[in-house]
């Protein structure tokens, strides 16, 4: 990338501010107008210039006293399901309408020690619950490459922010699969994680067992700073948080792909693939072989079971964390009712949106005595075959691809209102999230309608350099990830 500012991504960025050809506040102020200028897209929630050039002008003083990090002076933004102390954090609920933490949430903390420039917090679905960002209490986020379009989600408007350029770099979180399928409907990239290497803490909960942090950016090499920064033990703060030290996982972007085996799961290519996403990837595979990757089928038998699985399991651990929001310690209550059982009902009925309270009843339903067994019990343990089978597969391979999504991003309210047509599209992210893998996004090509079309890679637990190590080497190869938008 070359030109303004925004067309920058955080390497890049970061050089320019160590060579003192911007400072700091200059391009926080740049792209803070960029994202005034494009308010219209829904993308942020909440700015504020003050907080933001304050902290840009701490990170000046850091470079001028001659501190070289990684990302000192670049500007990032947060999806609003990070609590921050700066910042309003609301999770796209109106039940957190004007919350403010008294803390940051330790991934926010961490960029920020950084020297990282927080530009303000990104709309996303109510409690990262949806596919869409349909579900946003705050409104839609409009896809930058077309506005009729939705964005994908959850962290929708992380990734809409990202690829109109309102921001060279965003955080997300994945539960189910929204930082993936978010970065391939907008074109951008974006990794989550293997479950339990970035800190839960201070991130709003939706299903503990299966959310994850992680970054949304241009390419694979800014992707990888911002990773290494993210990760690490947090183990006072977050009980699933690994013991695993941080890792710089730049360090093998440069690696050669020759011999690499890519599984190709013959189960990710059934009939529910849309033709123009089937042959993006096809193009995408053979690019790989290119690179000297070796293609392998492999199976990943129990892919469909993965939806009703995770919309068992997801909603059971919905249900118990929303159970906090009673209008007692914070958020919303209600301004009339009768007794505490009335405050909490009315609280209750009026914070949640009709899809949270859905699955909480759904989730409170799998859970009951009676069903426990025939619903959650199940789910648990099919969620086990269903990593076992990685585990088969990765004995043939060393990473796993296909499509992130079957279609590209449809269009707003074309699914009518309908749950059930979002959840069927999440079929090939929610395995690798059951399993608690590690996997990306990454723009290989454009289908129907011109909108991009993003590749899942998929690896091994802790093999997030090796993901990032194919995912750059098709970027050195390929420009899909430097396109932008038409008006941009
Ligand atoms: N679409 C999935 C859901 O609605 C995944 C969301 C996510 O990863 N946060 O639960």
């Amino acid at each position: 990338m070359s030109g303004a500012l925004h067309d920058l991504g955080v390497a890049e960025l970061a050089r320019k501010l160590k060579a003192k050809e911007a400072s700091a506040v200059e391009v926080a102020q740049h792209f803070l107008a960029r994202g005034k200028a494009q308010a219209s897209l829904g993308a942020y929630l909440s700015t504020d210039d003050e907080v933001t050039l304050a902290q840009a002008r701490a990170a000046d003083a850091r470079i001028a006293g001659g501190e070289s990090a990684p990302l000192l002076g670049v500007p990032i933004a947060h999806k609003d399901i990070f609590v921050t102390k700066d910042f309003p954090s609301t999770a796209g609920s109106k039940m957190l309408e004007g919350y403010r933490s008294p803390f940051d949430a330790t991934v926010v903390r961490k960029l920020g020690e950084a020297g990282m420039v927080t530009l303000g917090k990104l709309n996303c679905d109510e409690f990262a619950m949806g596919s869409s960002n349909e579900n946003s209490a705050y409104g839609p986020v409009k896809n930058p490459w077309d506005t009729a379009r939705i964005p994908g989600g959850s962290s929708g408007g992380s990734a809409a922010a990202v690829a109109a350029r309102m921001a060279p770099a965003a955080t997300g979180t994945d539960t189910g699969g929204s930082i993936r399928q978010p970065a391939s409907f907008c074109g951008i990239t974006g990794i989550k994680p293997t479950y339990g290497r970035a800190s839960r803490y201070g991130m709003i909960a939706y299903a503990s067992s299966l959310d994850q942090a992680g970054p949304m950016a241009h390419s694979a090499e800014d992707c990888a700073l911002l990773l290494s920064a993210m990760c690490g033990p947090d183990l006072d703060r977050d009980s699933t948080s690994l013991d695993v030290p941080a890792e710089d996982f730049s360090r093998s972007l440069d690696a050669s792909l020759q011999g690499l085996r890519i599984g190709v799961p013959k189960e990710f290519f059934a009939e529910g693939v849309a033709p123009d996403v089937r042959a993006a990837i096809e193009a995408a595979l053979q690019q790989y072989e290119k690179l000297g990757a070796r293609r392998v089928e492999v199976s990943l038998p129990r892919t469909e079971l993965a939806i009703p699985v995770y919309y068992v399991i997801a909603p059971a651990e919905a249900s118990s964390n929303l159970s906090r929001f009673d209008g007692v310690k914070f958020g919303h209550r209600a301004r009339q009712y009768g007794d505490l059982t009335d405050m909490y009902k009315k609280t209750r009925a009026e914070g949640f949106g009709d899809e949270v309270k859905a699955r909480i009843m759904i989730g409170t339903y799998v859970l009951s005595h009676g069903y426990y067994d025939a619903y959650y019990l199940q789910a648990q343990k099919i969620r086990r075959m269903i990593a076992d089978d990685f585990q088969q597969a990765f004995r043939q391979c060393d990473v796993i691809a296909g499509p992130v999504a079957p279609t590209v991003a449809w269009k707003l309210g074309e699914h009518g209102g309908d749950p059930v047509a979002d959840y069927l599209a999440d079929i090939f992210t929610l395995p690798g999230s059951l399993a608690g893998l590690p996997g990306m996004s990454i723009p290989v090509g454009f289908g129907d309608a011109r909108m991009p079309v993003g590749m899942q890679l998929l690896g091994n637990y802790f093999q997030e350099a090796k993901l990032l190590n194919a995912a750059h080497r098709f970027q050195q190869a390929t420009d899909f990830h430097l396109r932008r938008p038409e008006g941009i």
